[in-house]
Order: structure tokens, then sequence, then C-alpha cells
């Protein structure tokens, strides 16, 4: 009988969020939910609360979180606030595994602290891996914790690698690894005609063929700025050269990644775009659990399309690759330009042809730095933001 896992959820509100909560429903017997955050929706953590009892609830904003407090009442949920709730549940002595699915570069602190502690940590928030890759893998590797990929092109990577992939290639012959082929399916746009991107809306961008995600990563994927995130979590998750990973527009999602061997071998995860998928594989590993998804028919699929993207349509591809060649900050800018951007396009200040050139302008407008500590790779975030804040206002202006 394997023993209960005490789980918590940072960003239990989102979509990884709440398709973690369902697996979790579908196997109760192994997991107690230890502790749900979220930013400021009371409501429904509130209603997740009432349905699975954790020990902890913390909302990010102080206003949400006295509401939260007043609604549980009559519950045995403790509320907290704020950076230092997330870092305490991150880090309880009772977990034993952080679902780490905060949007974006706020989700770094509290995953970073969860990898620190030694917690087994289910990583969906690439933005920290981004950010943070050398620091994160090395206090990976320092703490002993096993880090297991939820983004699910990374989720098949590890699937197919030779076991503990992670952190392994920087320092040992791969066991016959040739490369990696990073799958992505091109987003709503990738037909659309190049001189129209100027006029599409949120709604649009975020309306993606096959996947149900969160505004930010939606939008990313439409830009494909997401493949190049992933490109870069791969080289620190696995400790590759950008080199050594090929992209691959795969327009059904139903081939997740490949890895190809030296002897001509090559290993596909496949399955339904569902992040159930690599929700349980993460929580079960090293075992398989039921995740709520059909069986892949692939009679009915009937077809699989593969061909290489074309960096003229997507430019922020190369301007992943030349962020992780580059190294230092290099990353952290892109990220932070890009966030910015998805904002002020979601926010409707900024068009979603413009994303692309503003990440560009801020990586020209930005020094790269080293960074040996989180307060270095925090402060190249904070002046990335500034940058890029600048640039869009400039943009907008225009
Ligand atoms: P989402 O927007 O649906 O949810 C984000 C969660 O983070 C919510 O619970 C929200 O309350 C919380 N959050 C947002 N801002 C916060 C703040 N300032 N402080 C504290 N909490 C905050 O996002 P999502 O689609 O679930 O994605 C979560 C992460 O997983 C992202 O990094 C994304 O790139 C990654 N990811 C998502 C998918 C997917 O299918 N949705 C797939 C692969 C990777
Ligand atoms: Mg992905």
């Amino acid at each position: 009988m394997t023993a209960v896992q005490s789980i918590t959820i940072l960003g239990s509100t989102g979509s990884i969020g709440a398709s973690t909560l369902d697996v979790i429903a579908r196997n109760a017997g192994r997991f107690r939910v230890f502790a749900l955050t979220a930013n400021n929706n009371v409501d429904q953590l509130a209603k997740q609360c009432r349905r699975f009892s954790p020990k902890f609830a913390v909302m990010q904003d102080a206003e949400a979180a006295a509401r939260l407090k007043s609604s549980l009442a009559d519950t045995d949920t403790r509320v907290l606030a704020g950076s230092d709730g997330l870092e305490e549940v991150a880090t309880h002595e009772e977990v034993d595994c952080v679902m780490a699915a905060i949007v974006g570069g706020i989700g770094l602190a509290p995953t970073y602290a969860a990898v620190r502690a030694g917690k087994k940590v289910l990583l969906a928030n690439k933005e920290a891996l981004v950010m943070a890759g050398s620091l994160f893998m090395q206090a990976v590797a320092e703490s002993g914790c096993v880090l297991l990929p939820i983004d699910s092109e990374h989720n098949a990577m590890f699937q197919c690698l030779p076991v503990n992939a992670v952190g392994r290639f920087e320092n040992e012959d791969g066991g016959g690894f040739a490369r990696i082929v990073l799958t992505g399916s091109g987003g709503p746009f990738l037909h659309t005609d190049p001189a129209r991107l100027a006029e599409v809306t949120p709604a649009q961008a975020c309306a993606h063929p096959n996947w149900q995600m969160g505004q930010k990563i939606s939008v990313d994927s439409a830009t494909m700025v997401n493949k190049a995130l992933e490109l870069i979590e791969a080289c620190f998750l696995f400790g590759l050269p950008e080199s050594a990973i090929e992209i691959m527009i795969h327009p059904q999602s139903i081939v997740h990644s490949m890895v190809q061997y030296c002897d001509g071998s090559v290993l596909a995860q496949m399955g339904n775009p569902d992040m159930r998928t690599p929700i349980s594989y993460c929580l079960a590993w090293p075992e398989r659990i039921d995740a709520g998804v059909p069986a892949l028919d692939l009679a009915t699929i009937a077809r699989l399309d593969f061909h290489v993207p074309d960096l003229a349509r997507f430019p922020c591809l190369k301007l992943g690759r030349e962020a992780i060649k580059t190294g230092g900050s290099a990353p952290v800018i892109l990220n932070a330009a890009n966030e910015l951007a998805v904002a002020g396009f979601l926010a409707g200040a900024v068009r979603f042809d413009q994303i692309p050139a503003i990440i560009a302008a801020t990586l020209d407008g930005q020094p790269v730095t080293g960074m040996a500590t989180l307060e270095e790779v925090l402060a190249a975030d904070a002046q990335a933001r500034d940058t890029a804040a600048r640039i869009i206002r400039k943009i907008t202006r225009e």
C-alpha cells in the first residue's frame, strides 16, 4: 500500500490547479490536500477548500485573504496571506509534494523554496525554470529533491528519455541519446495571413485549437513564445544545449514530444491533449493512476502531421534560441518582456503583432548580467520589467 502523499497546490484555482484537484479526487485514497493557494479568486478557493478540507489556504492578496477567512470561519482551514504564506505552505514539514502551478515569474520564489526544502516538486510554472534555470537545477542537485515536469512536452521527454534524465546530460553521456524533437501545435494562427495579426483579439488568441489553458499561456501559444520558453525549459531541465533540441509543428497535439537515439530509434509519447495525463503521471510517479482521460483513438484521428516552423511567422522561436545561447539574464529578460507584452495585449493596450517586437526591443535595450543568487535573478527581472514597460509606453504612443 502506497503511503498517502500530502500535497500543496500553488495556484489551485487555475487551469492546471483545477485539473490537479480532479485527478486527486479520482484517486482520493492516495493523496491528502495540505494547502491550496490563489491570487484573489475568493469564491473559487473557498469552494475548493470546502470540498478538499486543506489545513491551509493562502491568498496572495491580503484583502482577499480577509474575505476568505470570514467565508471559511466555520471550517478547520487556516487562511494565510501573501508571499510569506506561499513560502510557508511550499516548505512545511508535513508536505511531501508541491504542485507549482502559479502562472508567471511570481511563482519562482515559492517554487524555488520548495526545491530547497527537498520536496517532490511537480513543475508546471515553466517561467520559474526559464528565469532561474541554473540556480534552480543546482538547488535540485543539492537538496536531492525530485523534480518532475508537468509541461506536456517535457513530461513526454521525461517518459521517453533514459531513467533519471533530469539534470543528467550536463555531466554524463546520455545513454545513446541523440536529440529531442519538441512538438507544438502552432496555435490558432498557424495559417492566418500575417497581415491580419495586427487585428486579432484576446478572445481569438486564447481560442487554442487543442488545449484548454489559462489566458497567459494561451496567448504564448499563439505567438509560439511558449515553444521558446519550452526550449529554454528543456535545456535547463535535462542539461542540454539548444542545438540538441529541434522544434517541430504538429497541429494535432497528439505526439507531445520525441526522443531520438543514436541507433535510429525514436520514442514518442502520445495521448489526447489533456493535462490530466502528465499531472497524474507526476503525482503517482513511478506508478500510474487513472487520470479520467479518454483512451487515444488513433483510427479516428487518422493522420498526424509534422513540419518545420516558419521563423518569419513566429519570430519568438528565434528570440528563444538566441536567449538561451546568450545565457545569463537573457532568458529572464525575454520572459519579463513577454509577461508585460501579454498583459498589455490582454488589456487591449498592445497589438498581438507587437508582442515579438516588444520582446526583441527589451532584449536589445537591457544589458545581460550573470546571476548567482535568487536576489540577482529577481533584480534582473525587475529591471527588465522597467525596460519593457518603457518600450510598451513608447510603442503604444506611436
Ligand atoms: P491560470 O491562469 O489558469 O492559473 C494561474 C494560477 O496562478 C491561479 O490559481 C492564480 O490564482 C494563480 N496566480 C496568478 N497570479 C498570481 C499571483 N500574483 N500570486 C499568486 N498566485 C497567482 O494558469 P494555468 O494555465 O493553470 O498555468 C499555470 C502554469 O502552468 C503556467 O506557468 C503555465 O505556463 C503552466 N502550464 C500550463 C498548462 C495548461 O495546460 N494550462 C500547460 C503547461 C504548462
Ligand atoms: Mg507545453
